[in-house]
C-alpha cells in the first residue's frame, strides 16, 4: 500500500487537474518545490510564447545586447555551434537541394540567362 507521501499529487493551476508530482518541473527559483503548472501546460505555454512577436523581439534585443557586450565571446559561441551542427546542417542542405533540385536549377539557368543578356546588350 502506498501512503500519500510516497505518491504525492499536486494541483495544476492552469488545467485545474490533480496530477502526480512527477508531472511537474522543479522550480529553479525555489529548490525542493515545483512549478504551479504541469509539464503539459508549461510546454504549451512555451510554444505559445515563442510565437508571440513581443517575446521574440525581447529575446532578439537581449541576444543583440549580449553579442555587443562581448563580440569575441559571441564569435566563439557561434563557432562552437557551427562545428557542433556541421554534419546536421550539411544533411539538411543536401536534403533541401534534392527535394527542390528542379526549381533550384531552373533559377540558376534564369540568372545565367539574365547575366548573358545584360553582358550581350549593355
Ligand atoms: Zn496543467
Amino acid at each position: 500500500m502506498t501512503s500519500p507521501t510516497e505518491n504525492p499529487t499536486k494541483y495544476c493551476t492552469k488545467c485545474e487537474n490533480d496530477l502526480p508530482q512527477s508531472e511537474f518541473y522543479p522550480n529553479p527559483k525555489a529548490p525542493g518545490r515545483f512549478l504551479s503548472w504541469c509539464k503539459k501546460c508549461r510546454k504549451k505555454d512555451v510554444v505559445r510564447q515563442r510565437q508571440d512577436p513581443a517575446f521574440r523581439a525581447r529575446v532578439a534585443a537581449q541576444q543583440k545586447a549580449r553579442r555587443e557586450a562581448d563580440p569575441e565571446a559571441a564569435r566563439r559561441r557561434a563557432r562552437v555551434l557551427y562545428l557542433r551542427n556541421q554534419e546536421k546542417n550539411r544533411a539538411r542542405s543536401s536534403a533541401y537541394y534534392w527535394a527542390n533540385r528542379d526549381r533550384i536549377l531552373a533559377g540558376r539557368r534564369q540568372t545565367a540567362a539574365a547575366k548573358r543578356a545584360e553582358r550581350d546588350n549593355p
